[in-house]
């Protein structure tokens, strides 16, 4: 009988994440000074950040041991399940040699791989003893988790959310409330940043980048408030190691290893998350394992945007970023994955990219929500507008090696469930859902202002 679901005991859960940075051939580019271009100093980051993520986000060691506190947290939803897909390998009809696992991080309590890092991230922010944090979250995912981790250490936790997703996910909003969390669309006359846009639109839709604009500004204004964040930064990413660690003895288990991890990309934190300790085994050990990021053909800022420094935010209030961009500037069409609407990637994955060690594919929409409606009726999990487009790389992959009388091991991460995102579902039930066309001239458009310091 085949396999079908792998867990690991709690005595067997990884007790430290892995930090590529070590490993890395060519280091990342420092962050810079928005202000004189030098590189940023722990003090500006510290007034920004909570002080332990300030010294892992420049923390070169390979493996960083996750306090007791977070791994009982971790406890509630983790190991998560790893899965092998015998019933989409059914429905595609693929040969024996052909195989695809997923890593199911849509068990946890928010529902995505976001609370892997809201845990750590809240829980050092209470040990520095500060009592409250600002963050903004896109499609919602990030705002959960964050609330949820939050309330877990006593902090207060202010909330600036896309305004198109404010009014689109009025459950997302409600998850954050109920864990105790203000909620504030974006753009809000609630900042100098919010209230500039409004001034010039007041039917903004909002993006991330304002978001981030808005509750960076509130911190700068509060001395005892920091802000966090849930995708882009190393931290992040390397708190999201655990998917890939716990996957790697998870498949020894099964007595398999992946020729192809995949993992959909917003700012790179899942697909870091599943890929990075993969990638290390590249590097260190000689292993051959092909990793392919998935974004969204409205937002290909991997496939088509250029390696530049560039803001995080709109507003260009954020330490400048070495990363592959489509421009701050650059406004993504209002599509349902709204995780991966984000105009940069973070650095080690930009870093990576240009040397060459991952792939990246562009995905439209329609084609990633027919393959999330054939995962839910084959799996049973009705995945989130992101993750289908992960889903969609495995497929594709699966039927290339099928077509070339391959064997292939895939390993995909489901970064989370759609339950709260039945809007995009419906949209492509009732085939009012489009792909976006976006041309050169859009692109060259926000990127070409960007000031060349690479
Ligand atoms: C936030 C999110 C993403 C995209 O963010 P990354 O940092 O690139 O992982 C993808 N999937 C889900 C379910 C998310 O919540």
């Amino acid at each position: 009988m085949k396999t079908k679901k792998i867990v690991l005991p709690d005595s067997e859960l990884p007790r430290q994440w892995y930090n590529i940075v070590a490993d890395m051939p060519t280091k990342p580019l420092p962050l810079l000074h928005p202000g004189t271009k030098e590189p940023v100093t722990k003090e500006l980051m510290n007034r920004i950040f909570v002080e332990e993520l300030v010294n892992q986000e420049m923390s070169e060691e390979r493996y960083i041991d996750i306090p007791d506190e977070v791994q009982d947290k971790y406890k509630i939803w983790r190991c998560t399940p790893m899965v092998r897909a015998t019933e989409l390998e059914k429905a595609l009809d693929l040969p024996a040699g052909i195989k695809i696992y997923f890593k199911n991080e849509s068990v946890s309590p928010a529902g995505s791989h976001k609370p892997n890092s809201a845990v750590p991230q809240a829980y050092y922010a209470a040990k520095q003893g500060l009592n409250r944090m600002t963050t903004e979250t896109g499609g919602g995912q990030w705002g959960s988790a964050m609330a949820m981790a939050a309330e877990m250490f006593g902090l207060d936790l202010r909330i600036y959310m896309v305004k198109v997703s404010y009014e689109q996910k009025p459950y997302r909003k409600l998850m954050m409330n109920t864990w105790g969390a203000d909620v504030f669309a974006s753009p809000s006359d609630t900042t100098d940043a919010g209230r500039a846009i409004l001034a010039a639109n007041p039917n903004d839709g909002g993006s991330l980048g304002t978001a981030i604009s808005e509750a960076v500004e509130m911190v700068m204004k509060n001395p005892d408030a920091r802000y966090c964040l849930g995708s882009v930064m190393n931290h992040v990413i390397l708190h999201q190691t655990i998917i890939g660690e716990e996957s790697m003895r998870q498949l020894e288990m099964a007595g398999d290893y992946p020729d192809v991890v995949i993992g959909c990309f917003g700012g790179g934190s899942n697909f870091g998350g599943i890929a990075y300790p993969f990638l290390r085994e590249n590097l260190v050990n000689g292993r051959k394992t092909r990793l392919i990021a998935a974004e969204p053909t409205c937002c290909p800022k991997l496939t088509r945007g250029e390696f530049q420094y560039d803001f995080g935010d709109v507003a260009g209030f954020t330490p400048l970023i070495p990363m592959f961009t489509l421009g701050h500037g650059f406004h993504p069409a209002d599509i349902h994955a709204g995780g991966l609407r984000y105009h940069g990637a973070g650095t080690t994955a930009s870093q990576l990219l240009r040397d060459g060690l991952f792939e990246a594919v562009d995905i439209d929409q329609v084609e990633s929500l027919a393959a999330g409606v054939l995962f839910a009726k084959t799996e049973g999990i009705i995945p989130a507008p992101e993750s289908t487009h992960a889903i969609c790389a495995a497929i594709n992959e699966a039927q290339a090696a099928k077509e070339a009388g391959e064997e292939r091991t895939i390993l995909f991460n489901l970064s989370g469930h759609g339950v709260i995102d039945l809007y995009a579902y419906e949209q492509y039930l009732s085939g009012a859902l489009k792909n976006y066309e976006l041309s050169d001239a859009e692109i060259a458009k926000t990127v070409s202002v960007l000031e060349k310091l690479v």
